[in-house]
């Protein structure tokens, strides 16, 4: 049986890490980490990382199409991360990051507000916070290095990066997984507001869904009731952990640029069951059936 030291890590985010497994294969590694506010927090949430594993397990398994999957059950996954961790085809990575909207919300509001377009698409007018677009559109960002903040794209940008061929097929084929994922969520009571996914080019030259697909750290899962257009939906998962932060039971002041605390028990306790609840939501299966 491998050990995770064995294998050399080679990268590591604020949530998840990566590790070399041979020439063609990495391990892709979800910590039970959490970040807000673009902090990681110094507590950690129990099973998220088997929760958000086992999402993007189920979409990887509901799209089908090309997707970097391997197993989520080789026995070259080290026993002691096995359920939030994915054997997964390394591939080249294309540098940018597809994002999807379906609703109006976070930078694609500032945007629309500032010039009535997002990343360069024109919308109509009188949209508001968390409005359902007419059609979902394509938003990329720059994959921007650590430390940094992503930065929006427009189409021609995409092209100058990737070439037009690849930026036409990235488009493409990120509404296409939109669509269908926002009507199964729909099916479940859940609206996908958006979601961002990554891309690679495998040695065919094919382009290949990778990373995590449709967890709710990629993603705005919002639920179905209560949802009104006009006013700033609760994040599904973490937004409790946002609104602990920011309340004067934290103590902590977002402007200080100080570390945020550590988040007393019942938050996290909450926090948990919202990420499981959101899985099960989804998914339509039990958490406690996943390995
Ligand atoms: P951050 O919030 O800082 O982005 P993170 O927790 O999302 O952190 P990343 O640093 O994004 O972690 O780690 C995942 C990395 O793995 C990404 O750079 C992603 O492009 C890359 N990756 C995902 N799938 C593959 C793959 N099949 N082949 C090669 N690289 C991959
Ligand atoms: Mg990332």
């Amino acid at each position: 049986m491998p050990t995770l030291t064995e294998y050399p890590q080679v990268a590591a985010g604020k949530v998840r890490e990566l590790y070399a497994v041979d020439d063609d294969h990495l391990l892709l590694l979800a910590s039970d980490r959490i970040s807000a506010y673009d902090y990681v927090l110094p507590t950690t949430i129990p099973d998220k990382g088997r929760v958000l594993t086992a999402m993007s397990v189920f979409w990887f398994d509901l799209l089908g199409g090309a997707n970097h999957l391997v197993s989520s059950d080789d026995p070259r996954i080290p026993d002691e991360v096995r359920g939030r961790a994915l054997l997964v085809r390394r591939l080249r990575m294309l540098p940018v990051e597809c994002v999807a909207r379906g609703y109006l919300t976070g930078s694609g509001l500032a945007d629309y507000v500032r010039t009535g377009s997002v990343c360069g698409v024109p919308l109509p007018s009188g949209l508001v916070e968390a409005s359902k677009l007419p059609a979902p559109i394509f938003t990329p960002t720059t994959k921007a290095e650590v430390g940094q903040h992503d930065e929006a794209m427009d189409f021609a940008a995409v092209e100058a990066t990737v070439g037009a061929d690849l930026a036409a097929r990235l488009r493409d084929t990120t509404l296409s997984i939109y669509r269908r994922a926002a009507e199964h969520a729909e099916s479940r009571g859940m609206i996908l507001a958006d979601t961002k996914f990554e891309f690679g080019v495998d040695s065919a030259g094919e382009i290949v869904l990778a990373d995590e697909v449709l967890t709710p750290d990629s993603s705005r899962y919002w639920a179905m009731d209560g949802y009104s257009a006009g006013r700033v939906q609760p994040a599904f998962d973490k937004q409790v952990v946002r609104d602990w932060l920011v309340s004067s039971a934290s103590g902590w002041d977002r402007s200080s640029g100080e570390q945020p605390p550590e988040l007393p028990a019942d938050v996290v306790e909450y926090t948990r069951a919202r990420y499981v609840e959101a899985y099960e939501r989804v998914s339509g299966r039990k958490f406690a059936d996943w390995a």
